[in-house]
């Protein structure tokens, strides 16, 4: 049997995650493990210092007092009694592309089903208002089938954007370096107190060939293999020489 846990970052009753549900569900067994409310920009936080809660809010679907990392962790670890074939986390309502994906709830909870060593996918819609699911839904269900036949590398997850409302192709992409501006729209509250709300703007015209951003704006969905050992691998042998200097003078 083919048993696919689905999770997200905007709660359990976003209409992403049913879109996504009713379009998997006729490739495997759906089980859900979600948080009860939205959690966007949660990252990879886990609740430590209350207790975690879940409630079956029907079979096989379970709403999280917490992050889309806790409900990862709370499903394999006493949810669910086997390990999931795959898991597909989202369908995001906005985009999860360069620097933001560490950020992402979305992109979090695959990362965390990808250290368990389950074929892990990220799902975004690059659209922020007015969403419509389905083209994303359709990709994923046929995206599921294609990694549960060919499975994925060891520790890698994909992290899939596809653009709105419909997609002219499909690109391998890297994950973009930092475009986007960040802006802090300030204002008053009815009660005259400043506040600060964070804001993006993405330059797209500057977004490089081959990255996630670039992909998205071309109209095709990006799908970038991320992997979460953040070892700098390519420094190590310049910083062992800057090392030796560093404990000779300390
Ligand atoms: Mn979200």
């Amino acid at each position: 049997m083919f048993r696919i846990l689905l999770t997200n970052d905007d709660g359990i009753h976003a209409p992403g995650i049913k879109a996504l549900e009713a379009e998997v569900a006729a490739v495997g067994e759906v089980w859900v493990a979600a948080p009860q409310d939205e959690q966007s920009a949660a990252s990879r936080s886990i609740t430590v210092r209350r207790p975690l809660r879940s409630n079956e809010i029907k079979p096989r679907h379970f709403a999280i007092e917490g992050t889309p990392a806790d409900s990862v962790m709370l499903a394999l670890a006493h949810l669910l009694d086997f390990q999931p074939d795959l898991l597909i986390s989202g369908i995001n309502s906005g985009p999860n592309l360069g620097e933001n994906i560490f950020y992402s709830g979305t992109v979090a909870a695959a990362a965390e089903g990808a250290r368990h060593g389950i074929p892990s996918i990220a799902m975004s819609v690059a659209e922020r208002a007015d969403i419509d699911y389905s083209a994303a839904a359709g990709f994923a269900a046929r995206l599921a089938k294609q990694v549960h036949a060919a499975g994925m590398p060891a520790g890698v997850a994909l992290n899939v954007n596809v653009p709105h409302p419909s997609y002219g192709g499909v690109e391998m992409t890297r994950q973009s370096p930092k475009i986007s501006r960040n802006v802090m729209l300030g204002g008053h509250d009815p009660r005259g107190r400043p506040y600060f709300w964070m804001h993006e703007e993405v330059p797209l015209d500057i977004a490089e060939p081959g990255t996630d951003y670039a992909a998205v704006r071309d109209g095709k969905v990006s799908v970038t293999p991320m992997r979460f050992d953040y070892t700098a691998d390519d420094s190590m042998g310049e910083l062992k020489d800057h090392l030796a200097r560093w404990v000779q003078s300390v």
